[in-house]
């Protein structure tokens, strides 16, 4: 059985469907189309949709049993993969799945066509030995490497494919650590703001316009350095207004994570952190909100000493929030922040505040229903109690597909958190694959 599903990972990854590269989109389609093939060998009704963004990958939409009276759960993964070549330091070709020493290698085996695969053969084997007791969905998309561009929009197009979904399951993410299976609850959101500021009408020389006018980076430097404070603190008034008190409950949640610090202080290359608690490192990074600073667009930022006085910079700046942190409103919080001080500077020069982007955290209850079954059936299979986790990033179609089916979400790790997954040497112990697999059984199983 274990080769028959490592055969079809190794299918997946022989076809690059790297979405960030136009030129690899005939291997996206054909891995659309092989995955429709095997879904519909199971009795899947499968469509494939295009993308209403021209040029982005399709979405792949299935549908399995129709029994009102059974729980219908939605899978979502993605098939397409980040860029990978054997030049940037391979040990072995990323498109032909290797295997060794009981871990697979290739681009993909664990983000995201190894939890693909171990979803569809729980299915399966579900389905051979007489046991699929709830209705299952899926949709797998190929553009998630690409920050899932036209993913909603065609989504809610085609959102009356499904029937009424109960739950859904995440499947494209890791295990914290290398032992501890886990369970994710919870992402940041986002609001991506920048900061323009136009002076003269073109970038001039300092030779020229040095001590004649007021420069606008001197402006923005000001600006940006009234945001945050160095203990990590953010000084945008309101801002941690709505953030949700910590509770009994989910301080417990911090008690079974593995971690070690000193093994990410190395990968950091830093001795000191802002803090050096784990839990208090853990929670400021998954359940306190932030502030950075990225970038200042229009600077001088080669090498060398050019003089030039640029005639307009715009300085950006991201916050990742947490619930119930509303994205739109920090944006504004932001914009009366920015022009309350630069009221304060009393510059001739032009203010602009810009909101880039903006995207919505996800906070999953770990007491609903999925969670439960989740818990129950990695004690089963790993006899090792999961630890519930969250992150600082952000993936915001989680909320998405909450809203727009109205129900609630989990995420499911199925590889190890040293599988490398946008790296050299993407791995994915086979142990993980086929425990993957087995614990989407029992959680089918289980509802
Ligand atoms: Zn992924």
């Amino acid at each position: 059985m274990t080769k028959e599903i490592i055969d079809y990972l190794s299918e997946l990854i022989a076809l690059p469907s790297i979405s960030a590269f136009n030129t690899n989109r005939s291997f996206s389609i054909q891995t659309a189309n092989k995955i429709s093939e095997k879904l519909r060998l199971i009795g899947a009704e499968v469509k494939i949709v295009d993308n209403v963004i021209p040029g982005k990958n399709p979405i792949i939409l299935a549908k399995l049993g129709d029994d009102p009276t059974k729980k219908t759960i939605l899978f979502y993964s993605h098939y397409d993969v980040q860029p990978a070549a054997k030049e940037d330091g391979w040990d072995y070709d990323p498109f032909d799945l290797k295997e060794l020493d009981g871990y697979v290698y290739g681009r993909g085996v664990s983000d995201d066509k190894g939890p693909l695969v171990a979803t569809y053969f729980a299915v399966k084997e579900l389905i051979d030995e007489g046991k699929l007791n709830v209705n299952v969905c899926f949709v797998y998309e190929g553009e998630e490497e690409s920050s899932s561009g036209g993913f909603e929009d065609t989504l809610e197009m085609h959102k009356d494919f499904y029937n009424d979904i109960d739950g859904i399951m995440i499947l494209d993410t890791s295990w914290f650590g290398e032992e501890t299976p886990s369970m994710d609850y919870g992402f940041r959101g986002v609001t991506y703001m920048g900061i323009q500021i136009q002076g003269p009408n073109k970038d001039q020389h300092s030779g020229l316009v040095g001590g004649v006018i007021r420069e606008p980076m001197e402006d923005l430097i000001y600006l940006m350095s009234k945001l945050k404070q160095f203990d990590g603190k953010v000084l945008i008034n309101g801002f941690y207004d709505k953030v949700l008190p910590l509770t009994d409950e989910e301080k417990e949640l911090y008690s079974n994570i593995e971690f070690d610090l000193e093994e990410f202080k190395k990968y950091l290359g830093r001795n000191t952190l802002l803090s050096e608690d784990t839990t208090t490192m853990l929670m400021n990074n998954w359940r306190n909100p932030t502030l950075s600073l990225h970038g200042i667009q229009g600077a001088f930022s080669e090498d060398g000493s050019k003089t030039v006085v640029p005639g307009k910079v715009i300085g950006k700046v991201s916050m990742r929030l947490v619930p119930n942190q509303d994205p739109k409103e920090i944006a504004q919080l932001f914009i009366d922040h920015i022009t309350n001080e630069f009221n304060k500077i009393n510059s001739p020069n032009k203010l602009d505040i810009l909101t880039i982007g903006t995207g919505d955290w996800w906070y999953g209850d770990v007491n609903n229903f999925l969670f439960s079954a989740g818990k129950e059936a990695i004690n089963e299979y790993w006899q090792i109690e999961p630890a519930f986790t969250r992150s600082g990033g952000s993936i915001p179609i989680i909320p998405f597909m909450e809203k727009l089916f109205d129900a609630p979400a989990m995420g499911l790790g199925i590889g190890q958190s040293t599988d490398g997954a946008h790296s050299q040497n993407e791995r994915l112990r086979i142990k993980n694959l086929i425990g993957g697999k087995e614990v989407i059984k029992k959680i089918l199983s289980k509802l």
